[in-house]
């Protein structure tokens, strides 16, 4: 619905109607600072401020879609991660701040066991926003990182994420392994859709791209197939880490460890979930 472009609607007017649409405050308050380009103080000190009828139409247009369960990253087209600020649209997941258990593994890993490689070969399987890539490329400079996607679209997002942080990551449009090719793998990494197709949890999010979210019935596919997959690619020694659902540590274990993997471990996200479970690849 439009709103009418002729009353004047005040701070506290959008804020009570962002209430009435049983909006989180926090929320009602980021998209009115995003689309009035003030910061959130500002808007507390002036909550009898009026918006123009351009900001009015703005602000009900995203409050509404809010309140259809739209993520707030693609309303305002952007989300931080691991201390990147990433511009995300919804062509790629919203970059989760449980995903950050993999980057501090990944990073934990190139600091110990991989410390004496100069130039240590990481992918990221899946990338989306380009969130894993990028972060542990920021963190750890030397990686010679690349980063695959079956989807062009997602592949534009996280090169122009790429180009804004003057990160350098190789993109190459894959379906998970197929369009791969050397060098070997010192780290392989990612975050898989992994929810089972039927799961009701998917209606939820639902303005995220379901291949993200969902390799099909099975929500353990992608994950078998990246295993599988890997051992060509991975050099001796070689990690492999893999992001998954809560109740899905156990099987993820059977699945790395019934393709040879070693020093399998599962570690939780900071809700206390096992989230990432990785192992070593004895070559
Ligand atoms: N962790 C996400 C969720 O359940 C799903 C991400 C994924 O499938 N890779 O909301």
């Amino acid at each position: 619905m439009t709103a009418p472009q002729d009353t004047t609607v005040t701070v506290r007017e959008a804020l009570a109607r962002a209430k009435a649409l049983g909006l989180d405050r926090l929320d009602a308050q980021l998209l009115l600072s995003h689309h009035l380009s003030r910061p959130r103080s500002w808007l507390l000190a002036h909550d009898d401020a009026a918006l123009t009828p351009a900001q009015h139409q703005a602000v009900d247009a995203d409050l509404t879609r809010r309140a259809d369960g739209v993520p707030m990253a693609y309303l305002l087209g952007q989300h931080e991660f691991h201390g990147l600020m990433l511009q995300v649209t919804p062509d790629v997941l919203d970059p989760r701040p449980d995903t950050e258990t993999l980057v501090d593994w990944a990073l934990e890993l190139l600091s110990t066991e991989l410390a004496a490689l100069p130039a240590p070969q990481v992918l990221d399987l899946g990338t989306g926003s380009g969130a894993i890539a990028l972060a542990v490329k920021h963190a750890a400079p030397r990686v010679r990182m690349r980063a695959l996607d079956a989807s062009a679209a997602a592949l534009g997002v996280a090169q122009g994420n790429a180009q804004r942080l003057g990160l350098e990551v190789g993109f190459t449009l894959s379906d998970w392994w197929s369009a791969f090719t050397p060098p070997k793998l010192h780290l392989a990494l990612s975050n898989p859709p992994y929810i089972d197709g039927d799961d009701p949890h998917l209606a939820q999010l639902r303005h995220e791209p379901l291949q993200a979210l969902t390799p099909g019935p099975d929500g353990m596919q992608a994950i078998h197939c990246i295993v599988q997959g890997s051992r060509e690619h991975l050099e001796r020694g070689a990690w492999l880490l893999l992001e998954h659902g809560f109740d899905q540590g156990a099987t993820a274990r059977q699945v790395l460890q019934s393709h040879g993997f070693t020093d399998i471990t599962t570690r939780r996200d900071l809700a206390g979930h096992e989230r990432c479970t990785g192992g070593r690849w004895p070559g």
